[in-house]
């Protein structure tokens, strides 16, 4: 899910990230609930309880976790469902753990089944039983473990097992961001990276990151680029949409993997009702990134619709690809 491979991507979206809840820009309410959880285990001098976060990638999950270890003076431990196949991986971690730290827990969905019945107990009891010796010999030994704040991040809340999810003392479910969020975003990035940049330019760019600030910041560093090739002082709205065209970002910030979402939807299924796997064995992605990933977006922008009988073309589809609708279209 992640963009940028070159070290200097890497660098500069380190950079960009806000270090507090107040330097977070937007998601007021998954800010408001997660500064008053913040406060209260402060004022009970305990730690956090265990944070679980939603949303499609790069609205800021990783962030978020971040700020909740700063904001709690503590340590803060990074790795994700897929590190984790077996139970002992997640007992080495868990049992390093000092009192206090925050584990991030990235994809956490994806865990091994015998990793996350060892996290149940580690969760609520904070203790884990490391097993030893195998078949009729093996033994339980139990393991008190710290006081520690697990912050989970998903795609969508809905692919944990239930008893997973009940184990969060608050999950906050993170939204695309506005234009005007994104706009504010870039032009704290601007600031840092020491670039002129016009109003117009900033909603321009805003515009076609895909409510994602990720995608805000990449899209501003490739806009950069074009300005320092160009040998441009400051950067306006038409460098930057000419910038942005050439990197196929389109008028809506639709990707490549949205555009050929909603092509196959279109011309391959004349616009549905079309089932999400044959959709995504189309495309040739896993369905759930289909699902996690483009689809939230397409119908957020109105260009996809979810029926009973699978998904659907929206009368703006079309539009935007600039193929006429056939007739015999759902709509
Ligand atoms: P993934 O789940 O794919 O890891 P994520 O949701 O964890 O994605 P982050 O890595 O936290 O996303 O954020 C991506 C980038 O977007 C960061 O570099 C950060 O600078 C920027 N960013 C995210 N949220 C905000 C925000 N609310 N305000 C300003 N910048 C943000």
């Amino acid at each position: 899910t992640h963009a940028g491979s070159e070290p200097e991507e890497h660098v500069l979206e380190a950079a960009l990230r806000p270090r507090n809840l107040d330097d977070f820009v937007g998601q007021s309410r998954v800010r408001q609930q997660l500064s008053l959880v913040l406060e209260a285990a402060k004022i009970r001098e305990r730690s956090a309880d265990h944070v679980l976060l939603s949303g499609p990638p790069g609205l800021g999950k990783t962030t978020l976790s971040m700020i909740i270890a700063a904001e709690m003076n503590a340590p803060l431990r990074i790795s994700s469902g897929p590190a984790i196949q077996h139970a002992g991986d997640l007992a080495a971690i868990l049992s390093s753990l000092t009192e206090g730290e925050v584990l991030f827990l990235d994809e956490i969905h994806r865990m091994s089944r015998p990793a996350e019945e060892m996290l149940y107990m580690a969760m609520e009891d904070f203790r884990v039983d490391i097993v030893v010796g195998k078949g009729a010999g093996a033994t339980a030994i139990p393991l008190d473990l710290p006081p520690f704040t697990l912050v989970g991040a998903t795609t969508r809340a809905g692919l944990l097992p239930g008893p997973l999810r009940d184990r969060f003392g608050f999950t906050g479910h993170l939204e695309f961001y506005t234009v005007e969020e994104l706009e504010l975003v870039l032009r704290r990035s601007a600031m840092m990276l020491d670039l002129r940049v016009t109003s117009a330019a900033f909603s321009e760019i805003a515009g076609r990151s895909r409510g994602t600030p990720r995608i805000a910041n990449r899209l501003l560093r490739r806009v950069r680029d074009w300005a320092l090739v160009h040998k441009l002082e400051e950067i306006d709205a038409q460098s930057a949409a000419a910038a942005l065209d050439m990197y196929e970002v389109d008028s809506k910030g639709l990707d490549r993997l949205d555009r050929s979402v909603l092509e196959a939807l279109c011309l391959k299924f004349g616009g549905g009702p079309v089932g999400l796997s044959t959709l995504a064995i189309a495309v040739g992605e896993e369905t759930e990134t289909v699902e996690t990933v483009a689809e939230p977006y397409l119908v957020r922008e109105g260009l996809m619709g979810r029926t009973p009988r699978g998904r659907i073309a929206m009368p703006s589809a079309w539009k935007h690809l600039g193929i006429a609708m056939p007739k015999d279209a759902i709509f």
